[in-house]
């Protein structure tokens, strides 16, 4: 990896990228941060996470290259080929997937093996919201399976809206059960199942590092999501390297306003019309965005990450 010399000037270490190899999906969860599901649109080429890797490369702080989606697996020539270059270039490489392809321990075996030796961590989405065909598990039939692969393997559940003692998780959810956080599908679909809080209370956010982030989500048309639909730049249009060395949390229209006082802080900055109450921080500030999407179009992208498909 060939890193830039100006790093040195990077206001945060960037440790991991993550490819939405696709929007699409064959499940639509309700809980879903991006919309997923079997009418979306966006897809990766083998010529885009070539142009990833390279950008990726440029920094020299990248170790990690995540793909998720939507569902990488349904693009699986994709995905082997993106997993191939990455380990070319020495990232350690995760997979994030709902496993909708581990029908039998055979069938899994198949799906499986052209990545033995290639995954560093392959999470496993496993609760309500995934669906598992006439009883069959396939999370726990593709875990089994990974296993016998000696692939470093784990399960990412998510609680149903309400749960108690659960922790929050974000992007790439920490292995073990998170919590419903209330934005992109899961803000339409299960706010409304949760007792709303005033919304002056949500004056920070709890889950995203805006100011030094350690890792970025990037989609298929070269956004740069620093929350899902939060765009930071376009790795399409300008260099990874230079939207790193210039990105300045404060002055960005949504970020800045998130750092003053979190969402409650948007809706004053921008004096939007508001209920009185909201589900969590992140409902509150998905609402938020939606509102501001004519006004930064090239920030709050893409359409996708806003359920207009
Ligand atoms: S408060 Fe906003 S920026 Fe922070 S994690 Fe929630 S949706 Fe993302």
């Amino acid at each position: 990896m060939a890193a830039d010399p100006s790093i040195e000037t990077l206001p945060t270490p960037l440790s991991g990228l993550h490819l939405l190899l696709t929007y699409e999906c064959n499940y639509a969860c309700d809980h879903c941060f991006v919309w997923g599901g079997p009418s979306q649109t966006g897809t990766m080429t083998v010529e885009s996470i070539e142009q990833i890797l390279r950008e990726a490369d440029t920094l020299g702080t990248v170790e990690w290259i995540y793909f998720e989606g939507g569902e990488a697996f349904l693009y699986f020539a994709m995905l082997r080929t993106g997993i191939r270059l990455a380990k070319e270039r020495g990232y350690k490489v995760g997979i994030v997937t709902n496993a909708y392809w581990a029908t039998t321990d055979a069938d899994a075996l198949e799906w499986l093996r052209p990545l033995a030796g290639s995954i560093d961590d392959l999470s496993i989405s496993n609760d309500v919201y995934h669906g598992s065909d006439e009883g069959v598990n396939q999370a726990e039939i593709a875990r089994r399976v990974a296993k016998r692969l000696n692939m470093p393997v784990d399960f990412i559940r998510v609680a149903a809206p309400g749960a108690c003692d659960v922790p929050a998780g974000v992007g790439q959810l920490p292995a073990g059960e998170s919590a419903v956080l209330y934005r992109g599908r899961a803000a339409d679909k299960l706010s409304s199942l949760v007792e709303a809080k005033p919304w002056e209370q949500f004056t920070v956010c709890p889950w995203e590092d805006l100011r030094k982030p350690e890792r970025l989500h990037v989609d298929p048309f070269g956004n740069l999501h620093i929350c899902q639909g939060i765009s930071i730049g376009n790795l399409f249009k300008r260099p990874l390297v230079k939207i790193m060395r210039e990105y300045d949390p404060d002055s960005h229209p949504i970020v800045g306003p998130l750092l003053v006082g979190g969402p409650a802080e948007i809706i004053r900055h921008y004096e939007l019309a508001h209920e009185d109450g909201y589900a969590d921080h992140c409902h509150l500030c998905y609402k938020a965005r939606c509102a501001l999407r004519e006004r930064f179009p090239d920030v709050l992208t893409p359409d996708q990450m806003y359920g207009d498909i």
